[in-house]
């Protein structure tokens, strides 16, 4: 777990999938986002 916490965004280390549109984090793929219904939950990159 070591190597995520320099990022300082430990919160969201089990969830790396983000609907762009509203925001929420996901710790699963979802091809539509059940929180706010939008097609964009894409997995964070961490350049
Ligand atoms: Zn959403």
């Amino acid at each position: 777990m070591g190597l995520i916490r320099r990022f300082g965004v430990i919160e969201k280390s089990d969830r790396p999938y983000e609907c762009k549109r509203c925001k929420t984090a996901f710790s699963v793929q979802y091809q539509v986002c059940p929180e706010c219904g939008g097609y964009s939950v894409e997995r964070e990159e961490w350049d």
